[in-house]
């Protein structure tokens, strides 16, 4: 294992900036996760460092060792792709071994490494079997084999959990964060899924066009986002329009006071975020609490999920506000087009200039 030090990363396809100044700092034995929309340079990012494409500018070194220069075969790291590229007309055995044969290893060693590798991802019954006789999940654990089996000092990951099914991409993934942290492998992980970067990674980078917009823990990343889009990426946030009045914040639609701080300039339009866990519903108008902020709005629809109620509804001037909340028979009663309340603690609410990627201000 090793640390991965990348500064100033730059990569064009022709006009198309695919990565822009990236600068990345993950310690040995870390879970680093790339995270971002489709088409935002993570794939590319992730290939580069592979070897697999040629950077314009920048530094990429393992161990404070630069490996930009290096073949993709002398890079020392291990990938496994979201399609499993294993070896269709050989066994599980052979596939897992593939890369040790081609490095020269000595029989004996090359028996053992495999077996110890097939059973660290729980496939020792397996050896024998063709890949087609083994399900989605048990295909990416030999990709996995195959890409650690080598002792790779960083082992990148495509998506590796995409092609699986819901349930076995939630089983895979606590499997795959404990291989990683009992070989003590750092690892850089490409997932356009918020939820499975959140609970898998140490940290979470999140890219947009090509830019990193933050790499902090999963809590910070959710609770602490540092611009508007990572609150839109992440935390499925609504946005709420604000006027500022003096040294007031209110609310645009209804005119609610949001908040004393005194953000943004005069007359500028700033947005408030909030998660939908944090908003109560209520049927009517309701008298917001001394450390709260009730929002009127009109009933869009509400969707009984079990555990949860999702409230969808709309303030006077159109934005759409997201809840997700405990459920409640009198909220779960109305029909759409009813006043509704929905009512926010203040301290839960997060300020942003408005604009894609508006700075958070408070
Ligand atoms: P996805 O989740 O869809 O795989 P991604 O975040 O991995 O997306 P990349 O595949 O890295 O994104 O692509 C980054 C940008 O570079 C996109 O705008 C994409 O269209 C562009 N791009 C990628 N590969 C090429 C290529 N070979 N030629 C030209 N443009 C490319």
């Amino acid at each position: 294992m090793a640390s991965v030090d990348i500064t100033g990363l730059r990569k064009l396809y022709g006009d198309v900036v695919a990565l822009s100044d990236i600068n990345i700092s993950i310690p040995s034995g870390a879970f680093y996760t790339l995270l971002g929309p489709s088409g935002c340079g993570k794939t590319t990012l992730l290939r580069t460092i592979a070897g697999f494409h040629d950077q314009d500018a920048g530094s990429i070194s393992l161990d404070g060792n630069p490996i930009e220069t290096l073949p993709a075969h002398r890079r020392d790291v291990g990938m496994v792709f979201q399609d499993y590229a294993i070896f269709p007309h050989i066994s599980v055995r052979e596939n897992v071994a593939f890369g040790l044969k081609q490095k020269k290893v000595p029989r004996a060693e090359m028996d053992r490494r495999v077996t110890e590798v097939l059973d660290v991802v729980q496939l020792g019954a397996f050896a024998d079997r063709m890949p087609h006789e083994l399900s989605g999940g048990q295909q990416q654990r030999v990709g996995l084999a195959r890409a650690i089996v080598v002792r790779p000092k960083v082992l990148l990951m495509d998506e590796p959990l995409s092609n699986l099914d819901a349930r076995l991409r939630v089983d895979l993934r606590a499997e795959l964060r404990r291989i990683q942290k009992d070989l003590g492998i750092t690892t850089i992980y490409v997932t356009h899924d918020q939820e499975e970067a959140l609970a898998m990674s140490d940290t979470v980078c999140v890219m947009h066009q090509g830019v990193i917009q933050q790499a902090a823990s999963p809590l910070d990343i959710y609770l602490m986002p540092a611009n508007r889009f990572v609150a839109t990426f992440v935390g499925a946030n609504s946005f709420l329009a604000l006027t500022r009045d003096t040294d007031q914040l209110r609310l645009t639609s209804g005119g609610a006071l949001v908040s004393h701080k005194a953000l943004g300039e005069q007359g500028e339009t700033l947005v408030c975020a909030v998660r939908p866990e944090v908003l109560r519903v209520a049927p009517g108008e309701v008298q917001a609490a001394e450390d709260e902020v009730s929002i009127p709005a009109k009933l869009s629809n509400v969707s009984f999920i079990g555990r949860e109620m999702e409230v969808l509804a709309r303030t006077d001037s159109g934005e759409v506000v997201k809840s997700l909340a405990r459920p409640d028979p009198a909220v779960i009663a109305l029909d759409p087009g009813s006043a509704v309340s929905m009512c926010v603690r203040r301290d839960d609410l997060a300020f942003f200039e408005d604009s894609e990627t508006g700075r958070r201000l408070a």
